[in-house]
């Protein structure tokens, strides 16, 4: 056919068609029926859970990570009959500035610990992170191999809220996980603040990555984070590297001796080695077993895991009184205009304050 620019009647310029734009909605997904995964009862996750169901956990996990009030009221039923097969595992923290080399090492450390039998979890804290903008950690493209092995379960961190609640979603997971059998469990977490705090609250030993030459070696004392660690471990100790990380390693014997003895007896190492040429691994592996051996021995370890139930008892308290307060109508009601008159300096925060505990003890009070 003629192009119509050659026709006779053609003068100037004239606007082309333009292209046909295909739909935005996929038109074979039309056809299809959207199939909703069946909701299941408590006692079908349990089920499933002491199964070893991998499917089965995930999604119970993604129960315990939903902010809908009828999925945790579910969730909570499923840890709670979850809780007395829990427990039987080793819980490690793993600690370590980003690019310290986390996720290099979590995937050699967990394919060492896997060569010796049972199943690894691997979960993470990061309040920072936002699951719609792919989590920092978690990520399973990170650990490459452990990711495809079959006795491994890598959970990426609960998304983004208060580290109180994305540590308690952690902690809750660890229940499910030890209940499917996992008797390794991996909490990994930035070491950049707070969240070691969290991470300390429920693990057996806490292991804090570090590199050499960083100029910053003894950073960590500064944050408490040191005083932490059951175990310090230098990485890259490889190639040009090795001996600025024997060089650190000394610096951190030296300050550690500056902290009061731990409560468990055990005087944290400090080991160098390289995560990624593998070199070292079993020395931190073998150092980690020994500590569980002698706290096992001296009864630290109970002593710790009751310490840290204590602990998640008071968190637990906490967080279900501040969340009976702020939904309560009234007070949600009465917050804004409270918070007003402080600003105006029409009343005291103390003042505010009281105001708004007695509008709520008074309503309690009430029925
Ligand atoms: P993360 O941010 O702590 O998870 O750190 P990554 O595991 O992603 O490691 C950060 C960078 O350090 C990557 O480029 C790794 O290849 C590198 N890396 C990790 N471990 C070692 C090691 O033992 N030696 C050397 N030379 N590089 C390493």
């Amino acid at each position: 056919m003629e192009h119509p620019e050659n026709n006779e009647a053609y003068k100037g310029l004239t606007v082309n068609r333009g292209i046909e734009q295909p739909s935005s909605v996929n038109p074979y997904l039309k056809g299809r029926k959207k199939v909703r995964k069946p909701e299941l009862s408590a006692g079908e996750y349990v089920e499933g859970i002491l199964k070893g169901n991998i499917t089965i956990l995930s999604r119970a996990v993604t129960l315990i990570e939903s902010v809908k009030p009828g999925h945790q009221a579910l969730a909570q039923e499923v840890i709670e009959k979850c809780l007395p097969y829990s427990g039987n595992s080793v819980r490690i923290g793993i600690s370590g500035v980003p690019g310290a080399g986390k996720s290099t090492s979590i995937d050699v450390f967990g394919l060492h610990v896997l060569e010796q039998g049972g199943k690894l979890a691997v979960l993470a804290i990061d309040p920072s992170s936002e699951r719609s903008k792919g989590s920092i950690l978690g990520d399973k493209t990170r650990m490459e191999k452990l990711s495809v092995h079959p006795d491994s379960f890598i959970r990426p961190s609960p998304s983004a809220g208060s580290l109180g609640g994305v540590a308690r979603k952690t902690r809750e997971t660890i229940i499910l996980c030890e209940a499917a059998g996992f008797d390794k469990i991996f909490v990994e977490t930035v070491g950049v603040g707070q969240s070691e705090t969290a991470v300390h609250s429920m693990v057996d030993f806490f292991l804090l990555i570090q590199l050499a030459g960083t100029g910053d070696e003894l950073q960590g004392i500064k944050r408490g984070i040191m005083e932490m660690a059951d175990g310090i471990v230098i990485n890259k100790a490889d190639g040009t590297n090795i001996e600025k990380a024997q060089l650190a390693a000394t610096q951190f014997r030296n300050a550690l001796h500056l902290f009061p003895a731990p409560e468990s007896g055990w005087t944290p190492k400090v080991l160098t080695y390289s995560g990624f040429y593998n070199i070292g691994v079993k020395e931190i592996w073998d150092m980690i077993y020994e500590y569980i051996d002698f706290v096992k021995a001296n009864g630290y370890f109970n002593d710790r895991r009751n310490e840290q139930s204590k602990y998640w008892m008071y968190e637990s308290i906490n967080k279900q009184l501040r969340d009976s307060f702020y939904n309560d109508p009234a007070i949600r009601l009465l917050i804004p205009q409270m918070e007003q008159k402080v600003l105006c300096s029409d009343v005291t925060s103390f003042v505010a304050a009281r105001k708004l505990l007695d509008t709520y003890f008074e309503k309690l009070r009430n029925g």
